[in-house]
Order: structure tokens, then C-alpha cells, then sequence
């Protein structure tokens, strides 16, 4: 970890931020001022992405970090917090699918799903949340998914995963709330990324057609919505799923 914060400057920690939507998300909110903690597995990936944002003059470090172990996870989290002294923002983005019908899905396909991408929001929150009261400031946004709000065949791991994030945020959102620490979920609809990547043309011409906007989404819109929520004038909006999506839910 490298350390440039300076006092009044918000700490910001990114999940899965080597690439995709974190990586988007991680460079538009160290563009916003923040002091962005970046965290995946792949050391390398990370290191290089660190020194792009500080040749760009933005306040980065990272730690290498698999969310899929809590109890590294948790350590991870915690010295942050005694790094800087704070952890402002979460963002819980780090996330896999390993579709199947459910009647093929095996059980450890089930629950790593769970353990990557819902388990790992709940203990960077339970870490940062007394850090976060104290400073009567926090803010977690939980990048969910609209598999999440209205399910999705072959994708019962990873639906019930993104559903499970709306119950635990709008559980922190009320647990938290009187303390000026926020809590919401981003669900994006379908957006250009390696997770996207090998969908068959026939899929995505279905997808598409359900998009009132008619095109698949960018890591950018994401992060857009991302940088209001996390930001100081969100202060009033919580416990919320926001479905970024092109129109293709409503819900
Ligand atoms: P992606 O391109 O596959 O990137 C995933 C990111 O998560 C990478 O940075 C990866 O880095 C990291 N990651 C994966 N497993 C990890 C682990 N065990 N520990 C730490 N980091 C891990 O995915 P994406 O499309 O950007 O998706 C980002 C989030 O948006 C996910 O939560 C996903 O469910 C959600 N989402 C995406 C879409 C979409 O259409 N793309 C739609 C709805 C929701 P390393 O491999 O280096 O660890």
C-alpha cells in the first residue's frame, strides 16, 4: 500500500477494481477526489492501474486481496481503516457468475457464488461500519444486478447472491442510517465487459430488444450513478436499488 491522503480527503475502497465496472467506477471517483484503495486478485493488473491514476495526478494504492476469504478479507479491510486513519466509501463490486440450470448447478457452484459476491459485502461492511459511525460519514453501495430484482434463468447462484445484497443493504441502510452512514445498491442491466463478452449473438439480440434505450451499457454509466451515491450530496438517499439498465426492467 502507498499513502497520499491528505486529511479531509475521502478514502474510497473499490472491489474488483483490476478491471471492467470496478476499474471505471475506482478511476471516476479518484476524479472526484477521492483517495481510492483498489482491490482484486491480480496484484499485477492493480499495480499497473495505480500508476495510470498517479501519472493522471489522482490519489491511489491497492491491495491484492481475494473477497472470496473472509477472514483475509476482513484483515484486509482493517488495515485500511489503520492505514488511513478512515474508510468513507465502499464500493462491494467485486463479483463472478458461474451459470447453469439449476437442476445441473452443483453446491460449489452455489455457494462460491455467494461467498464472492454477497458474503464479501457484508464483512467489508461489518469492518468499516464502527470506523465509519464514528466519523458520523459512510457511505456503501453494493453493486447488485438485475438478475438480483427479477431473476434470470441460469443464474440461480448468482440471482439469489444479488438478491441477498438488497436484503443486507437495506438492513445496514437501517441499522446505520442514524449515523449518516448510507447504504444502496446499484443494479446494472447488461454492460460491455469480459462478464458480457461471450454472450451468443442471439442473446444479446434478445437483450437488446428488451432496452428501451436500445444498447448494451458502458462500465462509465455505471460508474456515474456510483459517484452520486457515494458522494457527500447523496446524504439523503438510502437503503435504495437503483437499476441502471437502459430502461430494461422498470422495477
Ligand atoms: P469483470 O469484468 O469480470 O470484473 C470482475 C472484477 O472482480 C475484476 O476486477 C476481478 O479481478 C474481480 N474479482 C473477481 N473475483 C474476485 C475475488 N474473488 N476477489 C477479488 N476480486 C475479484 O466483471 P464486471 O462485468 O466488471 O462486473 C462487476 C460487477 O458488476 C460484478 O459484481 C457483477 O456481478 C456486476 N454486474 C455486471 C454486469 C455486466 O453486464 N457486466 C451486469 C450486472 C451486474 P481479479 O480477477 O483480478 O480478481
Amino acid at each position: 500500500m502507498s499513502h497520499s491522503t491528505s486529511t479531509d480527503q475521502r478514502v474510497a475502497l473499490v472491489t474488483g477494481a483490476s478491471r471492467g465496472i470496478g476499474k471505471a467506477i475506482a478511476h471516476r471517483l479518484a476524479r472526484d477526489g477521492r483517495h481510492v484503495v483498489l482491490m482484486a486478485r491480480s496484484a499485477d493488473s492493480l499495480a499497473a492501474f495505480e500508476a495510470d491514476l498517479k501519472t493522471e495526478g489522482l490519489s491511489a494504492c491497492h491491495v491484492a486481496s481475494d473477497v472470496g476469504d473472509p477472514k483475509k478479507l476482513a484483515a484486509d479491510v482493517e488495515a485500511i481503516i489503520n492505514e488511513h486513519g478512515r474508510l468513507d466509501i465502499i464500493v462491494n463490486n467485486a463479483g463472478v457468475t458461474r451459470d447453469n440450470l439449476t437442476m445441473r448447478m452443483t453446491d460449489e457452484d452455489f455457494e462460491d457464488v455467494l461467498r464472492i459476491n454477497l458474503t464479501s459485502a457484508f464483512v467489508t461492511a461489518r469492518t468499516a461500519c464502527r470506523a465509519m459511525m464514528k466519523h458520523r460519514f459512510g457511505r456503501i453501495v453494493n453493486i447488485g444486478s438485475t438478475s438480483g430484482v427479477v431473476g434470470n434463468a441460469g443464474q440461480a447462484n448468482y440471482a439469489a447472491a444479488k438478491a441477498g445484497l438488497i436484503g443486507l443493504t437495506r438492513s445496514l441502510a437501517r441499522e446505520l442510517g442514524g449515523k449518516g452512514v448510507t447504504a444502496n445498491v446499484i443494479a446494472p442491466g447488461f454492460i460491455e465487459t469480459d462478464m458480457t463478452a461471450n454472450l451468443p449473438e442471439e442473446v444479446r439480440k434478445g437483450v437488446m430488444a428488451m432496452m428501451s434505450l436500445r444498447r448494451f451499457g458502458t462500465p462509465d454509466d455505471i460508474a456515474a450513478a456510483v459517484s452520486y451515491v457515494s458522494s457527500d450530496d447523496a446524504g439523503f438517499l438510502t437503503g435504495q436499488v437503483i437499476c441502471v439498465d437502459g430502461g430494461m426492467t422498470m422495477s
